[in-house]
């Protein structure tokens, strides 16, 4: 069984997940953590719970989401996975964080490239890897069927979808996204975004004003 904790980092409010079960393997998604202070918390809730961090998720790299991945990879020494089109946005970084008025980011690379069909395991559980193109390049989303969730980044939010404006984005391709992948998932699915509350695909099928 699968406990999902979620923190909201940075400047930005992005949500950052460990996931976990009972063998307290745990995977981080989308570490966000910015200063020394988000770093601790999480670092502490790791410790408290007695958690082995075995892998890092990125749904994608845009630089909200890998604020904390280098200080991930050394604390726990694992590596990070992400879509290799994701490479787009690592690239860029430094200039977003211009873009963006933010001081300083950690340089960071993907060690390990991950597509549609995957299943990344830790402990008894997996998650299944889904592609989902249009926020950025290289989005994807990771699904759990057993217990009918996605860790879905910045596809869509509660009656909202990602923005496409950021270099790489395509507003089509996210659509077709949405409408041909996350909308294929069971209405009951519950979808934790990157930003903002849960929602569930059942709820943004009837009432998400972008679709
Ligand atoms: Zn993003």
């Amino acid at each position: 069984m699968i406990q999902i904790a979620s923190f909201e980092f940075s400047p930005f409010s992005e949500n950052t997940y460990v996931l976990y079960d009972e063998t307290l393997e745990a995977v981080v998604i989308d570490p966000g953590c910015y200063d020394h202070y988000e770093r601790q918390q999480l670092k502490d809730f790791i410790e408290k719970n007695k958690l082995k961090v075995v892998k890092l998720l990125n749904t994608h790299c845009h630089l909200d989401h890998v604020f904390g991945n280098e200080f991930v990879k050394k604390t726990w020494h694992v590596q990070a996975y992400a879509h290799d089109l994701e490479n787009f946005n690592i690239g860029f970084l430094e200039a977003s964080a211009r873009m963006f008025g933010i001081g300083h980011i950690d340089p960071t690379r993907i060690d390990s490239f991950i597509e549609e069909g995957d299943l990344i395991e830790f402990g008894k559980s997996s998650l299944e890897v889904i592609f989902t193109p249009g926020h950025s390049p290289g989005h994807v989303v990771f699904y759990n069927k057993e217990q009918n969730f996605c860790i879905n980044g910045d596809v869509l939010f509660k009656m909202s979808i990602g923005r496409t404006d950021l270099p790489g984005g395509n507003h089509q391709q996210l659509i077709n996204s949405i409408k041909q992948k996350m909308f294929t998932l069971p209405d009951e699915t519950i979808i934790y975004t990157g930003h903002g509350n849960p929602t569930t695909i059942g709820f943004e099928k009837t009432h998400n004003p972008f679709l």
